[in-house]
């Protein structure tokens, strides 16, 4: 049966790349699956240790969930630290991950860029362990991201395959596994392969001042992103700032190729519309940005208003958030727990 699972960090302000490769999605996962999602505090602490205000980080994320329209009742919204089965399961993962791995990961060289092995966490190294950790604590199946964590999802699976294998014998006897195939080979499994949901016309968006890097919550330049909670006079300066070329807008897709900066907000466009970029191009192709860009300041601010307000009406009063995380914790624990007695018991531990 799918189960989907999903987190984003309470590191800073939420922005469209956010809630296009991440929220937008979870939205719609609603629908037909079992979805968790959660605010990862635990990895929040990574890169930065020391926060300012956590407490309020973590409740606008979760409002930022919420206001989107996920329903907490239905599905699962909690914060990670509230479940300690995550960090658990996570250490039994960084005994089966291999240094080399982590070390590959291109988000840890982005992210420890210039400093050295003195200035880092060893909990920045160790972050796709305790992502694998958080998925399959669930034995989750599909996860929503943005094409940046594709290669996190990869090392998931790694992850689960090496377990898998290395208590193949042990899974056999406590009989907890099930036969799936991965590729062509039949294994006896305990964790799924987890399946990245990445798709869609705006997978990765780009930073409005340079086309070559992903919008980014800890990026020091807040022209670069559009925040969920700019107001509409802050959107329309943004993107009238967004870096662009001086050609007007092809009529074909294969057009925006070379197109960094075009390509980049004619996704954008498309992703809130839920249009694909042909159609976007159908309707504005050989027009000037100078169209262009005010339509998007339009449609940017006509999705992402009633959500910002909807945010702020959520955090005024922090009872009805504080207890949408308790009471998703709480069921999230039990979930995770179950799966836990298993894997102590695969691993050997007494209990
Ligand atoms: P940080 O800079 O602290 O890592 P972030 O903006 O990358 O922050 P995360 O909390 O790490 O945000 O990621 C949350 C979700 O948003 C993930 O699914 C991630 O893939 C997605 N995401 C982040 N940035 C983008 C982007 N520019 N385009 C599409 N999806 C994105
Ligand atoms: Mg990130």
């Amino acid at each position: 049966k799918p189960l989907v699972f999903s987190g984003v960090q309470p590191t800073g302000n939420l922005h469209l790349g956010n809630y296009l490769g991440a929220i937008r999605k979870f939205v719609a996962l609603q629908e037909n699956n079992d979805c968790i999602y959660c605010v990862v505090d635990l990895h929040a602490i990574t890169a930065q240790l020391v926060h300012e205000d956590m407490p309020g980080q973590i409740r606008s994320i979760a409002a930022a969930f919420i206001a989107s329209g996920i329903d907490p009742k239905k599905h699962i919204v909690f914060n990670q630290s509230a479940v300690p089965q995550h960090a658990e399961l996570a250490w039994i993962f960084n005994c089966v991950a291999r240094i080399g791995w982590m070390e590959r990961m291109t988000q840890f060289k982005d992210k420890s860029g210039g400093k050295n092995a003195e200035q880092m966490s060893l909990g920045l190294l160790a972050y796709p362990s305790l992502m694998a950790a958080d998925i399959l604590v669930y034995r989750g199946t599909h996860v929503p991201v943005g094409d940046d964590q594709k290669q996190h999802l990869e090392l998931a699976r790694d992850i689960a395959q090496k377990f898998n294998i290395d208590f193949s014998d042990h899974i056999r006897r406590t009989g907890y596994g099930v036969d799936i195939k991965v590729g062509d080979e039949p294994v006896h499994a305990y964790f799924p392969m987890v399946e990245p949901l990445i798709g869609g016309p705006a997978p990765r968006v780009m930073s409005l001042r340079e086309g070559t890097k992903k919008m980014s919550k800890s990026d020091a330049s807040d022209l670069s992103r559009i925040n969920l909670m700019d107001d509409a006079d802050t959107i329309s300066k943004k993107i009238r700032k967004a870096k662009t070329d001086p050609d007007a807008l092809p009529s074909e897709v294969d057009g925006l190729k070379g197109r960094a900066e075009a390509d980049n907000l004619v996704g954008i466009y498309a992703a809130l519309s839920d249009k694909t970029k042909q159609d976007v191009l159908g309707e504005f192709g050989g027009q000037q940005f100078s169209v262009f860009k005010p339509a998007l300041v339009d449609l940017a601010v006509t999705v992402l208003a009633p959500i910002s307000g909807e945010m702020r009406r959520l955090m005024d009063d922090t009872t009805h958030i504080d207890g949408i995380l308790r009471d998703g914790g709480e069921r999230a624990r039990m979930r995770a727990e179950v799966t836990m007695k298993q894997v102590r018991e695969i691993v050997g531990f007494l209990q």
